[in-house]
């Protein structure tokens, strides 16, 4: 077995007792970006000497007898609207094509401090913005279980490389299901965690009331692990949770005879293929052998999630994306006669066609005359949604549903109806609106070998129940353990995405 397609919790032990270095760790996994990436195009810019340099550091550091840290030598990749000190990051967007911060988010910080090297920059809908990183303004990311069907959006790169044994693991950032619809398209586990619980320093901003980093990888072991390296209280965040956290991979016992599993169920509407229904009735099933209790729950306001998600986070983001004007950073057209009309032209060849239908419609209904008629209503119904899930953790541990509604699409399917686009994130939006955690496990494969996603939510702040109950149900099944075959075609491979 080749070291870049094991675990996080298999690799560090490796890595601990020296059977293994780093810069072999880490040459494995630039070696497999080398053959693959041509093909799958997870990456926008790969750091491979950056990461080698670093790799020898670690090595030297673990020669001279210093203690390993927890992610001692992992490779990852992180989502390119995460700011990464010297390394440009894009948020896949014409407008940031070049632009390289002079800081690093805190959550690479904290990676970076846990050991962990960064072998990358990943693949995203422009500005977050989409499900199926089709709207990138780089290029289209495959997914590996079917070169043809899109790898889920927006953290589409993040997904794909994690599953192509690329990255040991990822970071993607969800503001209505950007990690969870990704992580269930692609077969791995993603984690948005509760509002708050991960800085936001150093994200480009989507909508800021929502949005959240969140850990992509093989199994929920590795999701633990790496949450209890990134999360906890940064005072550069002002949302930031200030509580002591719980030992997360501590909690990981797979024994949930106590637990009462709620589903929604508006989660089980007409939406939903039947495919995926039936992966998820047989999860529940699995759920009720290994001893939890299941019950059926309602959550009567999430049927206008969706609407009330879209007018929000399009309002957030018209706000967010006023900073892109050309004036400090960032792209600026040539030859305009005054700075109006050079924001202007920048912002309209800089931007792409989704980016500039969520600042129309969010500058829309945060206008005067339309405020109190869109927004101020989204704000309630978002409200209500919060006390419906509030009402149900009072008699749940957690609550289960599909994590969308039908496998990975074909690319282009869904290209010419944004609306369809959008139904994709019916049962993830919910979560985000309500900032309580979510992730997605892999719990079965359709007819034709594409994997399903299992969503499990829990109340706010407790992802230890989460993880718990996620990580019994993979124990007690195999889904976890599939990976495409690749293989085929790697050798039409020229390499991953820009090299620095
Ligand atoms: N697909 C949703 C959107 O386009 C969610 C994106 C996200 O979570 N960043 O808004």
């Amino acid at each position: 077995m080749k070291l870049n397609e094991l675990r996080a919790h298999e690799l560090l032990p490796m890595i601990e007792r020296q059977e293994v270095t780093v810069e072999e760790a880490v040459t494995e996994t630039l070696d497999r970006i080398a053959a693959i990436d041509g093909i799958i195009k997870a990456y926008i810019t790969v750091t491979g000497e950056r990461a080698l340099q670093r790799a020898k550091e670690a090595d030297a550091r673990l020669r001279k007898g210093e203690p390993p840290r927890p992610l001692e030598g992992l490779s990852v990749a992180i989502k390119d609207n995460i700011c990464t000190k010297g390394v440009r990051t894009t948020g896949a967007s014409r407008y940031l094509e070049d632009f390289i911060p002079p800081y690093d988010a805190t959550v690479v910080e904290r990676l970076e401090d846990a050991g962990a090297i960064v072998v990358g920059k990943t693949n995203m809908d422009e500005f977050a913005m989409g499900s199926s990183t089709e709207n990138s303004a780089m290029f289209p990311t495959k997914n590996p279980w079917n070169l043809q069907r899109v790898p889920g959006g927006s953290s589409g790169g993040s997904a794909a490389c994690v599953i192509a044994e690329e990255a040991v693991f990822s970071l993607g950032s969800d503001t209505g299901g950007s990690i969870r619809q990704p992580a269930s398209f692609c077969g791995i586990v993603g984690l948005k965690p509760s509002y708050g619980l991960v800085s936001r320093y150093g994200l480009i901003g989507y909508a800021s009331s929502m949005d959240q980093i969140g850990p992509m990888a093989r199994d929920v072991k590795d999701c633990a692990q790496i949450l209890q390296a990134i999360a906890g209280y940064d005072q550069r965040d002002s949302q930031s949770y200030p509580n002591e956290l719980p030992d997360y991979t501590g909690c990981l016992i797979p024994d949930i005879r106590n637990i009462t599993v709620g589903v929604p169920k508006e989660f089980l509407d007409e939406g939903l293929s039947k495919t995926v229904k039936d992966a998820f009735m047989k999860a529940l099933e699995k759920l009720e052998e290994l001893g939890a209790k299941v019950v059926e729950v309602s959550l009567p306001h999430v049927r206008h999630a969706l609407a009330a998600y879209y007018v929000i986070s399009s309002a957030e983001a018209s706000s967010n994306l006023a900073r892109l004007d050309g004036v400090r950073y960032g792209y600026r057209a040539a030859g305009c006669e005054d700075s109006a009309s050079m924001m202007a032209v920048s912002r309209g060849e800089g931007l792409g066609p989704e980016v500039k239908r969520r600042i129309v419609l969010g500058t829309y209904v945060l206008s005067e005359e339309n405020h109190k008629k869109y927004f101020n209503e989204a704000l309630k119904v978002r409200s209500l949604i919060s006390q419906d899930f509030q009402e149900v953790f009072e008699t749940c541990d957690c609550l289960m549903g599909p994590t969308s509604p039908t496998v990975a699409f074909e690319a282009g399917e869904k290209t010419r109806n944004p609306l369809e686009m959008y139904l994709s994130d019916v049962y993830t939006v919910p979560p985000n609106l309500a900032g309580i955690p979510g992730i997605s496990v892999p719990c079965g494969f359709d007819e034709e070998g594409m994997p399903i996603g299992l969503q499990i939510m829990a109340g706010q702040y407790d992802e230890a129940t989460l993880l718990r109950v996620a990580y019994a149900f993979e124990q007690a099944t195999d889904f976890h353990k599939g990976r495409p075959d690749t293989q085929k075609g790697a050798h039409e491979s020229a390499g991953g995405g820009r090299s620095v």
